[in-house]
């Protein structure tokens, strides 16, 4: 068969075909099931008939036996021929078959006759000599059997224009052991079947005498016609003739249901047929379900191995019943490895196994998982570690009951490297922007450490010219040296402390966490506020809430936030027309959501505020409204605010100026409400 062919008996096709050729079987079965029946039924009518043919024909040779026993009672006692007359007609009157009674001589010849009462004289048109030869016929062939014989029968035309068929019937007589004539007896055809035979038969069928060729003599019974006639006929074998009988019969309509054998075959093949559609209707909805079924789980498939979330459905033994493409590619093994697998599965990390485990069991004892979802450490198949984000929800079944887990996860090693790059960088940017803000301090710094150079110096030079002094006492000169030493020791700490607290600022080290005191804060930054403030002619006020309680904060961060706030602030009001300048550094402790303890930082200004253009882009990197700024301030401020939980927001000051707000948290909870 080729491949073309071969392609062409689609599925459907055939099933289709197979569908067709059960029905035609079904049809032709039950056609010839009915036709079976419908034979089987006619067999038997025709047995019936067969029988009723027979009983009829006995039934009349019983009747013509029994005639001519009556017949030869009538010659008993050798009656006188007016005595036989009354006696014929006695006789006459019981059968009407008999038409006629003669009693003859041995030469045939009449002696005495009578005719029926019930009809007119039958020979009177045709004459009795017509007859003569089947008389002659019958009695030679009576006188030779020495009992009854029959003529063959013969139509007599009538007086009234019809006739009938008539046979004659010849009984010879013996008187004292000799011949003593011959009694004839005329049989009307038709009459013999009206009364000779048994009347069940005579309602139901048409019975008649016929010829050889079919032509019928004498026909009794009711001339009606079905849709199918039964015949049957038989031959009644007389002494001298034979007659032929014919029974018809007939099926009553409605000719398909005779009997409840057809009906029931009918009704069979009926219902057969209607459970055939029925079957087929079935099938065509079964099909449509089964493709609609096929159609959904492709769709189904599909969307599962298109999706990049894993999905895992554990049941309620922790055991693994279905993992989809995106899990098994996340941890490198197939999905026949990972199905069954239970409380150890293969792409748990050694280190963690018990700790999952754990986990494991508070899930199956039917706590259920945070639904924001939780992170957690899989191993690949080759060993590596990576996180994920797990999202565990119950499986539950159509019938509402719980048969599992079902679990999505998402491999987020991706996005910790992104955060982490983002970090760094940030670090990055912060170091640099610290480095900035040094650069811009380096002539405040050179200014500031001048002060103590310059001192020293000239303690150094008054040291040099005591030494030198010859008028200059011993002990007092000692006391001179001392002094000027302990100043230029006092001013070269404080040169120290500058250059320290340049250094402490600068310094770039990791971010950590630490519980500190605002006043720790705010002391660390003043030193470098106190020489910007000195150059601008600036007051600093330091108003921090006593018993604030420390704030958990990255130190080197907080502590930049403030001194950019500062620098901003006195660099607002670096103006001319700016006559009073003053810098306030406020610590509060505020209450806020989540019952932690909140402390609120405000930097104010008397300067010149900001304008409402300015204000849309404050927080915008690199923007600056100054000649030599970066533009990175605020924008780096608010990002450590926001890592650390809290906002900056800034408002007008009064009477003037502006303030900046920030808030953080104090990680000591709140107990008062
Ligand atoms: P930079 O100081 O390098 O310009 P910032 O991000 O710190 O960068 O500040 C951005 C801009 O915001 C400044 O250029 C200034 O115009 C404005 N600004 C910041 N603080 C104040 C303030 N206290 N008063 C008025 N304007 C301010």
């Amino acid at each position: 068969m080729s491949q073309r062919w071969r392609s062409w008996i689609s599925p459907a096709w055939r099933r289709g075909s197979l569908w067709s050729v059960l029905v035609l079987l079904v049809v032709a079965l039950l056609a010839m099931l009915v036709w079976l029946a419908g034979l089987y039924e006619a067999s038997q009518v025709q047995n019936r008939l067969e029988r009723d043919v027979n009983e009829a024909v006995s039934d009349l040779h019983n009747g013509l036996v029994r005639n001519v026993q009556s017949l030869q009672a009538l010659h008993f006692n050798e009656p006188s021929p007016n005595l036989w007359s009354a006696e014929a007609a006695a006789l006459l009157r019981e059968h009407r078959e008999l038409i006629r009674l003669e009693w003859r001589d041995d030469a045939q010849r009449l002696l005495a006759h009578t005719d029926t009462p019930f009809r007119p004289p039958v020979f009177e048109r045709m004459g009795r000599d017509m007859a003569l030869p089947e008389i002659g016929q019958a009695c030679t062939t009576a006188r030779r059997l020495s009992g009854s014989a029959y003529s063959g029968s013969y139509f007599v035309p009538m007086t009234d224009g019809l006739g009938m068929e008539v046979m004659e019937m010849c009984l010879p007589l013996a008187s004292g052991g000799l011949p003593a004539g011959f009694l004839v007896a005329t049989y009307a055809l038709p009459e013999m079947l009206s009364s000779l035979l048994g009347r069940q038969l005579k309602l139901n069928h048409e019975v008649s005498f016929t010829e050889a060729d079919g032509t019928r003599l004498a026909i009794h019974g009711t001339p009606r016609r079905g849709s199918r006639i039964f015949t049957s006929q038989q031959l009644m074998d007389l002494p001298g003739t034979n007659l032929i009988l014919r029974v018809d019969s007939w099926r009553a309509a409605p000719d398909l249901f005779p009997n409840v054998l057809t009906a029931l075959v009918t009704a069979l093949a009926i219902a057969l047929v209607s459970v055939l559609a029925l079957l087929g209707k079935d099938m065509r909805r079964r099909l449509k379900a089964e493709r609609e079924l096929a159609e959904a789980l492709a769709f189904r498939k599909a969307m599962e191995d298109s999706l990049i979330t894993g999905l895992r459905a554990r049941d309620l033994q922790g055991r693994i019943t279905y993992v989809n493409p995106a899990f098994c590619q996340m941890v490198g093994f197939s999905y026949g490895e990972l199905l069954g697998q239970g409380m150890e599965a293969s792409y748990w990390p050694p280190e963690f196994v018990s700790e999952y485990q754990q986990r494991q069991a508070i899930r199956l004892a039917g706590n259920s998982p945070p639904r924001e979802g939780f992170e957690s450490v899989f191993m690949r198949k080759d060993g590596s570690r990576f996180p994920v984000l797990i999202m565990e929800a119950p499986l539950i079944d159509a019938l509402g009951v719980q048969t599992g887990w079902m679990s999505a996860f998402l491999d987020i090693s991706e996005q910790r490297r992104v955060e982490e790059l983002s970090r760094t960088s940030q670090e990055r940017l912060q170091a640099t922007a610290r480095l900035a803000t040094v650069g811009e301090m380096a002539s405040l710094l050179s200014h500031e450490l001048n002060q103590p150079l310059a001192a020293i110096s000239g303690y150094a030079a008054g040291s040099i010219n005591l030494l030198h002094d010859p008028q200059h006492a011993r002990t007092e000169l000692n006391a001179d040296l001392l002094g000027a030493l302990h100043r230029m020791a006092e001013q070269a700490e404080r040169a120290g402390k500058i250059i320290k607290s340049v250094h402490d600022f600068v310094r770039r080290r990791e971010q950590v966490r630490e519980a500190v005191s605002p006043q720790q804060l705010v002391d660390a930054i003043l030193p470098l506020v106190n020489l910007q403030a000195r150059k601008l002619s600036v007051r600093v006020q330091v108003d921090v809430a006593p018993e604030t309680p420390p704030v958990v904060c990255d130190r080197t961060m907080v502590e930049q936030v403030l001194l950019n706030l500062a620098r901003n602030a006195m660099q607002a009001m670096d103006q001319a027309h700016v006559k009073e300048r003053v810098l306030r550094l406020r610590v509060r402790l505020v209450r806020s959501v989540g019952r932690m303890k909140w402390l609120e930082f405000s930097v104010a200004d008397l300067g010149v505020g900001i304008a409402p253009d300015v204000q849309q882009q404050l927080f915008n990197p690199f923007f600056t409204t100054k000649a030599e700024g970066m533009g990175l301030g605020l924008s780096l401020c608010r990002t450590v605010v926001e890592q650390h939980g809290g906002a900056l927001v800034f408002e007008p000051n009064v009477p003037q100026g502006t303030v900046f707000i920030f808030t953080l948290p104090s990680g000591v909870m709140d107990t008062s409400a």
